[in-house]
């Protein structure tokens, strides 16, 4: 049996078609990802994004057709979205312009196979969980800094969904209330310190991450810019015009910039306080740190967060021969997470 699985971002689409598990195996592996693709999308609205799923399954199928491979059978989903314990229904997809819609019979009809859905958090752990980062453990958390915060847990390859479709959103655990405001409205989240758009907020007040951003000749200059400006006690230029972003604040702290390191750190710090309260929550065996930011600081972050962990951990009376570990299946996790729930 041939599955499919599609990871459905704000602007592309990750797609993968997989095969049953080799004879003797119960579970799959790297080796059964049959093909891979990756495209732009333009969804707005609940039609549209039927369109693009049927466009992508379509190819897919061609391609396996091609290689010799049996037809698409199921085909799970991975979303940016907020939507209802049953999985059937999107309350929410900012990103993609559907809101209170029956994402899954409308694919069903369409399609004329099984659909399944699940958030990308979800699909992510899912996806590192069956053939990834988590794939030796059996209970499995996933913090991931994307643009916001995504979080997830799997047990006994089982994503948490909760009561209202909500569970293990641990990007909203509250870390300090006083904190900024979070895109959830709530204040002092984890996203609201340690996500991409709160890293770009922090960046507009580091003048070297800024001159980076405005196209400085290289890293040591744009540091030393700043240092002088420093020196001179003149204001930082407002960052107005081009916006520097986490990357600009990882080369300028990476160069030895004070005021970029000194963000990073507090990133790493508000992650390790999320877990802090996480962890005795969950217990889980393995943390999976992922999302392109993550893995993009892993060298600024992870010393931060381990070096925190160990000072503060939670419940040390008891022995927790725990991991943190990168994820490790790169722009595809969701989509072969997603692959993974069809494939039940
Ligand atoms: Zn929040």
């Amino acid at each position: 049996m041939t599955v499919a699985g599609f990871d459905i971002g704000g602007t592309k689409i990750a797609g993968v078609a997989l095969a049953a598990p080799s004879a003797g195996a119960d579970r799959h592996t790297l080796a059964d990802v049959l093909v891979r693709s990756h495209r732009p999308h333009s969804i707005h609205g609940p039609e549209s994004l039927v369109d693009a799923v049927a466009a992508n399954v379509r190819e897919l199928g061609e391609q396996l057709a091609a290689d010799g491979h049996p037809p698409i059978s199921a085909v799970g989903l991975a979303l940016a979205a907020w939507m209802t314990r049953d999985r059937e229904t999107v309350i929410w997809a900012a990103h993609l312009g559907v809101r209170n819609a029956p994402v899954k019979a409308m694919l069903e009809q369409r399609l004329g196979l099984p659909i399944v859905l699940d958030n990308d958090a979800d699909g992510y752990l899912l996806g590192e969980d069956a053939m990834g980062a988590a794939a030796d453990a059996s209970t499995s958390i996933l913090i991931a800094l994307g643009t916001g915060v995504g979080g997830a847990y799997v047990a006994d390859g089982r994503p948490l969904i909760g009561a209202n479709g909500l569970g293990a959103e641990l990007g909203h655990v509250t870390i300090d209330e006083e904190g900024p405001r979070c895109s959830c409205e709530a204040y002092g989240c984890l996203e609201a310190f340690a996500g991409g758009n709160a890293l770009a907020r922090e960046a507009a007040g580091v003048p070297a991450a800024v001159a980076l951003a405005r196209g400085a000749a290289g890293v040591a200059a744009a540091v030393a810019l700043a240092k002088e400006a420093a020196a001179a006690s003149a204001p930082a230029a407002p960052a107005t015009d081009v916006a520097p972003r986490a990357e600009h604040l990882a080369a300028a702290a990476r160069a030895g910039d004070a005021a970029a390191i000194g963000v990073m750190e507090g990133a790493g710090r508000a992650v390790a306080a999320g877990l802090r309260r996480l962890l005795p929550a969950f217990d889980p065996e393995v943390v999976v740190l992922g999302g392109t930011v993550m893995l993009s600081c892993a060298d600024l972050l992870l010393p931060v967060i381990e070096r925190e962990l160990a000072e503060h951990a939670p419940l040390q009376g008891v022995p927790q021969p725990r991991r943190l570990v990168l994820a490790q299946l790169g722009g595809h996790a969701a989509a072969i997470g997603a692959a993974v729930l069809a494939a039940r």
